[in-house]
């Protein structure tokens, strides 16, 4: 099932120094969080140029 895929490998990514230690996806990874929790997480671009956030609406 895709989404504990993807919390199985949520719990792997690196976090940012730079955004309060928010994990670092790639632009998809963080889009299909988006989609997949309906909305509930947003994705944003890190604005250190880490790759990409979520954050909750
Ligand atoms: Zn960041």
């Amino acid at each position: 099932m895709a989404t504990m895929r993807y919390m199985a490998l949520f719990s792997e990514l690196p976090r940012c120094d730079s955004c309060e230690r928010r994990k670092i996806l790639p632009q998809a990874g963080a889009k299909d969080l988006e989609r997949l929790t309906g909305g509930r997480l947003v994705a944003f671009e890190c604005p250190t140029g880490h790759g990409w956030h979520v954050r909750l609406r």
